[in-house]
């Protein structure tokens, strides 16, 4: 044995104590997987993935949000002049997703992460090489809010994401100055005024694309406030992927 390989061992063994221990659950219902499910990348009984609804037929052109065939956009774009240039999602907002992602928040279940970056690059890897982005960067949660919680999962789901694209993943030039309002209780127009001076860009990124990443997207506020600062710090483009779409939580 070299000691390549005994670092493998040493990893496999760690990973099988580790689930012994702390059995991997299933992504959507949360019960242990088997066996030889835990190490598949989407980590999900074969009938839950079934309570995930992929967002497919005609999209918006803009969002990404789900549109009658006879539109180009949904009625939030229509109205609002989009500053991030194109973004895409996963899932539709349902009860499924919503408590997965709500483990995955605040339940301490980082580990979803690997399995819901697989998900978006397995569901929107063609958009998202085309866009060819140069960077991944996390919508941040405020420094105050990630010591409370202990991570910001929207900053592992980049992290895993920037990893499967082989891209960067830049968690320190875009940050949140500002403790907000969460977006869910307010408006559209009032979920603008609430990001107001909320981020701000710590660095140039002149020339760069960018690929914004979150867990959730809903009216395209907290996109258009974070693609408005990193165009100002030079940004080339900005996109952006999150894993599910839909209503407000
Ligand atoms: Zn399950
Ligand atoms: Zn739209």
């Amino acid at each position: 044995m070299n000691r390549r390989d005994i670092r493998h061992y040493l990893k496999l063994s760690g990973k099988i104590i580790l689930d012994g221990i702390y059995p991997r659950g299933c992504v959507v219902c949360g019960s242990p997987l088997e066996f030889d499910k835990r190490d598949h990348p989407e980590r999900t009984h074969e009938e839950c993935m079934e309570f995930l609804k992929p967002v497919d037929g005609p999209v918006c052109c803009k969002c990404g949000k789900k549109i009658n065939a006879d539109e180009t956009r949904c009625s939030d774009c229509k109205g609002t002049e989009r500053i991030f240039d194109g973004a895409v999602s996963v899932f539709e907002y349902n009860n499924a997703i919503k408590e997965s992602i709500y483990r995955f928040k605040y339940k301490n279940k980082r580990e979803y992460a690997s399995a819901f970056a697989y998900m978006i690059a397995k569901n929107q890897k063609r958009i998202i090489e085309h866009w060819q982005p140069d960077v991944v960067i996390p919508v941040p949660m405020h420094p105050d809010k990630k010591k409370v919680r202990g991570y910001d999962q929207a900053e592992i789901l980049a992290k895993e994401t920037a990893d499967i694209f082989r891209i960067r993943m830049d968690g320190d030039t875009l940050v949140r100055k500002k403790q907000t309002v969460p977006q869910k209780e307010l408006s559209t127009k009032k979920r603008y005024m609430n990001l107001e001076g909320a981020f701000e860009a710590r660095k140039s990124l002149k020339g760069k694309k960018v690929l914004l990443i979150d867990d959730i997207y809903t009216t395209g506020a907290t996109f258009d406030s974070c693609a408005h600062v990193l165009k100002r710090a030079g940004a080339e483009k900005v996109y952006g992927a999150s894993l599910c779409i839909g209503r407000v939580m």
